[in-house]
């Protein structure tokens, strides 16, 4: 008998139906004997739903609250699925992220998890109940409900399974797995059977959403056996472990975007040393994560700066840089959020030189023009127009992958 940790995702839990088929895959997995803590997502569009909901009202409600309002819509779905198995017979309890213990630290809209009390879970297991837990939230030392940013309940089901010590957490949602690139807008893409937690987790912060990025970095520290599967089609999923089979022959295992992106350029900057130095400190006091950067020549002894940060952050940064136009000395900022970032990942790229030449060659071809580039590694990152990157990732992929 072994402890398995199953994660289902909105659309999984969407309406009544998808409820009941749900409930029928945790009770056959209840039936072989298994311990099971289940972790769901809030029903189909509910978060975004809320979301609207409170702009309605107040457009600049708090962190606070919001995280007051979004973790209502697990509870729903935590609640529904439960009764969905009272009334197929099987014991159960449905656990909010408090009465599961989980402890974060106050980073409202982006929380992350400091500690885990397992007990509650540990005896409602003890008393072979099937434990439902809502995904995404717990609380803070202040007993206030906080939320771990959008997609987070796939890291509130990785979470428990290390602290649970979970044999496996399977991660179930609406494709049979993770693809060579989204295959709802990738023609050609291929399902992996397994990858590595690096390759993944690169993925995932490239934009490929089928992860929360923290929730594998999380599976590859505490070493969580991790499985992504569909729970419609009944079909073997892929398996994201330390090394995967297969790492030999393909040297890309993906293809990502990533449009929530914003570009800054700070032109026309003195050519003084101390300068980069206080642009991205300023900007990291204010918790701004910058990506992609660089620095050119401009005219007249100057230089410019140029660097990316996530899209929701783009106006904060904005204002950290004019805060700083006296002391810093520049003549302008320029900022865009019409561009995106198109990654392809993979272990097998660094002993295969000329990759990152075969996808330049590729978006050459296919008439677009890259204005950044960023190289790991495991990883190549270009910067494109948003309206010309889902053809872009298209002509990467086939580049890579065949149609
Ligand atoms: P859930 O609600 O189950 O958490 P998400 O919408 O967060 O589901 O993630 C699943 C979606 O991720 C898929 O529907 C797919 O469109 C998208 N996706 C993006 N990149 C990939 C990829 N490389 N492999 C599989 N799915 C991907
Ligand atoms: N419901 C939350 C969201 O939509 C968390 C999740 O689904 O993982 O982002
Ligand atoms: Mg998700």
């Amino acid at each position: 008998m072994s402890l398995i940790v199953q994660k289902f995702g909105g659309t999984s839990v969407a309406d009544a139906d998808r409820i009941r088929n749900v409930a029928r895959i945790i009770t056959e997995t209840y039936r072989r004997g298994h311990s099971l803590v289940v972790v769901l997502s809030a029903q189909g569009d509910t978060t975004d739903d809320l979301i609207a909901k409170a702009a309605e009202i107040n457009p600049h409600g708090s962190k606070r609250e919001m995280d007051m309002l979004l973790s209502t819509g697990e509870q729903i779905s935590c609640a529904l699925c439960s009764m969905a198995i009272e009334a197929m017979g099987y014991p159960v309890v449905s656990l909010t992220g408090w009465q599961a213990g989980f402890q974060t630290d106050s980073a409202y809209g982006g929380a992350r998890i400091k500690k885990i009390g397992t007990e509650r879970v540990l005896a409602e297991l003890d008393k072979k109940k099937i434990v439902i837990v809502t995904g995404f939230q717990g609380v803070n030392k202040y007993d206030d409900i906080t939320t771990l940013g959008r997609g987070g309940s796939d890291t509130s089901a990785v979470a428990l399974a290390a602290v649970l010590h979970a044999d496996l957490c399977q991660i179930y949602t609406d494709v049979d797995g993770v693809y060579t690139a989204d295959p709802r807008v990738v023609k050609g893409a291929k399902k992996l059977d397994e990858i590595t937690y690096d390759e993944m987790m690169e993925l995932a912060t490239l934009g490929a959403q089928v992860l929360h990025n923290r929730s594998v970095e999380m599976a590859k520290r505490y070493h969580v056996k991790l499985e992504v599967l569909s729970s419609f089609s009944g079909q073997p999923g892929t398996k994201v472990k330390e090394v995967a089979k297969t790492m030999e022959k393909p040297y890309i295992s993906g293809v990502a975007k990533d449009a929530n992106i914003a570009r800054l350029a700070v032109v026309g900057l003195q050519d003084r040393p101390g300068i980069a130095f206080q642009i991205f400190s300023a900007l990291a006091k204010e918790k701004i994560n910058v990506d992609i950067i660089i620095q050119s020549i401009g005219r007249h002894d100057t230089k410019d700066i140029t660097f990316t940060v996530s899209r929701d952050d783009m106006d904060r940064a904005r204002e950290v840089l004019m805060d700083m136009k006296d002391s810093l000395g520049f003549d302008h900022v320029d900022v865009t959020d019409e561009i995106a970032k198109v990654s392809i990942v993979g272990a097998g790229m660094i002993n295969n030189p000329g990759v990152a030449s075969r996808m330049f060659e590729a978006i050459y071809n296919a008439g677009i023009n890259i204005h950044m580039i960023a190289t790991s590694e495991i990883k190549v990152s270009v910067l494109v127009d948003k309206c010309d990157a889902d053809m872009a990732v298209q002509a990467v992929h086939s580049r890579f992958f065949g149609e």
